[in-house]
């Protein structure tokens, strides 16, 4: 089993009905944060030859404290560079974190400077020195999530009022999953140190003072646990922006679990215009198909577009420069956004229960505009195609932190062969007229639901057993459908309100 350590980041908006107390603090601290990194990155821009002698950046981070930070074994500081008189104030946590923060960037420039020195005379402009990290993250010592007061919409937060460090307790609004994530990551916390205790009772009794790998593994937080937080100044406030972390174990890549497992279970999706079809699959055997619709979603989309078409339309050409029907273009937006995020939990929550390894896609082709469509239909159906890379981000994401990979294979043929016996059929519509859902095999006269044979050929992609169609299979499918003329010229994929 392969560990992987998967994140994800809850945000927190501190309420605007934080008292002008807080708000002035979280400007002071905001402040201060930005004037120590810019200390900082003088400091380490004035001393760039360091970073090549000390390539590790703990050692570093001692080096840059004992050169501007008076202590008793280090009394003076270089001249010019006491962060206590230029920037006075800054306690040691949100020093350190000041100072790691620049250290990444720096050291990329001072990289980035030496091979742009080495290079030929005629090389392009000198790489730009690195802008400083505006959003200061508050290590342990700082912050304090206390679950009582958090069900009561607060956190505690250190800050700089201006003359000292307090404490704050702040107003923040949640999402409502957040007091859970918040309550396991303490218990999960909480196991860990008592791993932790017992690992170094063992230690001390065998006389070791290294971890064992195993006893290293166990250490890793199997829950979600939560790092420090990051202050984020955004045009509408504050936010606390708290990563969670945790670690999921893989057993090795895909392809893998594919030739060492011959009864992995695996599901493949094929992802419309205005469906997800997924079959869930242990071995050969087909377990289950779930198909997600949003056309409901896709038809109010379409009668937004309609809708600034026709404002457009009435209040004649746009104004340069500004976002004409920013209500309608938001709606559809947050529209989009939420589909996105039903359709692939709603995708991975199946997966899930029905206990998959792997999640097979195909590689999404990119969007070919119809010919002939109105403006509103035309948006309306690249949307819809843009939606599918949004959803299959999400899966990929959402997957991962429950161990299942998510692969994505050729699409080419999958919805023109037969899922029984993989020559070329056709799509049907059962009435004779509209969008053609059904799909029939001439040849073995297998019938289905056009949506699922996709999803059945991905299996096949995937097994390496997927059989494409001979030359005189494709002209002979050609002639047929030159000869009918119909349904079965129809790309895939296209939304069904048509
Ligand atoms: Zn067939």
């Amino acid at each position: 089993m392969k560990p992987v350590r998967v994140s994800r980041t809850v945000r927190l908006k501190v309420r605007p009905e934080a008292n002008p107390g807080k708000q002035a603090a979280l400007e002071a601290t905001w402040t201060l944060w930005d004037r120590a990194v810019a200390f900082y990155l003088g400091f380490f821009l004035a001393h760039l030859g360091i970073l090549a002698e000390i390539p590790k950046s703990l050692e570093l981070l001692t080096w840059a404290e004992t050169h501007t930070v008076s202590t008793p074994d280090h009394p003076t500081p270089l001249p010019g560079w006491d962060i206590e008189q230029s920037v006075p104030g800054v306690p040691v946590v949100f020093r350190r974190a000041a100072i790691n923060s620049t250290i990444g960037a720096v050291r990329s420039y001072a990289s980035n400077l030496k091979r742009w020195e080495a290079a030929d005379p005629k090389r392009g402009q000198a790489p730009k020195p690195p802008r400083q990290k505006p959003h200061p993250t508050f290590y342990t010592g700082l912050y304090r999530v206390d679950m009582a007061d958090f069900q009561q919409g607060f956190l505690r937060l250190k800050l700089f009022d201006g003359r000292r460090w307090q404490w704050f307790n702040l107003p923040v609004s949640a999402p409502p999953y957040a007091a859970d994530l918040f309550a396991a990551s303490a218990a999960e916390k909480e196991r860990i140190r008592q791993i932790r205790q017992e690992q170094n009772e063992r230690m001390r009794a065998e006389g070791r003072k290294k971890r064992t790998k195993e006893e290293k593994e166990a250490l890793r937080p199997r829950g979600w646990v939560a790092q420090s937080p990051v202050l984020v100044h955004k045009p509408d406030g504050f936010w606390l922006h708290v990563p969670f972390e945790k670690w999921v174990f893989v057993a090795g890549k895909a392809d893998e679990q594919r030739t060492q497992n011959p009864s992995l279970r695996v599901g493949t999706i094929d992802l419309n215009a205005d469906s997800a079809v997924a079959a869930a699959w242990e071995g050969k055997q087909c377990m289950g198909v779930k198909t997600v619709w949003h056309t409901r979603e896709n038809a109010k989309r379409e009668k937004a577009l309609q809708k600034v078409t026709r404002k457009q339309w009435r209040s004649g050409k746009p104004v340069k420069g500004e976002h004409s029907n920013r209500l309608l273009w938001s709606y559809i937006r947050n529209l989009d956004g939420t589909v996105a995020w039903q359709v692939a939990a709603t995708i991975v929550a199946w997966a899930m229960a029905a206990g998959l390894s792997v999640l097979v896609f195909e590689y999404l082709r990119p969007y070919r505009p119809g010919r002939g469509l109105s403006w509103s239909r035309q948006t309306n159906r690249k949307r819809a195609y843009w939606l599918r890379g949004q959803v299959l981000r999400h899966v990929r994401d959402l997957a991962l932190r429950e161990g299942i990979l998510v692969v994505e294979r050729n699409p080419a043929w999958t919805s023109q062969v037969c899922p029984r016996c993989s020559r070329l059929g056709e799509r049907f519509s059962p009435n004779g007229r509209g969008y053609p859902s059904r799909f029939r095999c001439g040849p073995c006269g297998w019938t289905g639901d056009a949506n699922v044979v996709a999803a059945f050929n991905l299996k096949k992609k995937w097994d390496r057993s997927f059989r494409y169609p001979t030359q005189e299979e494709r002209k002979a499918a050609e002639l047929r459908r030159a000869r009918k003329g119909g349904a079965a010229a129809q790309p895939k994929g296209l939304p069904r309100t048509g």
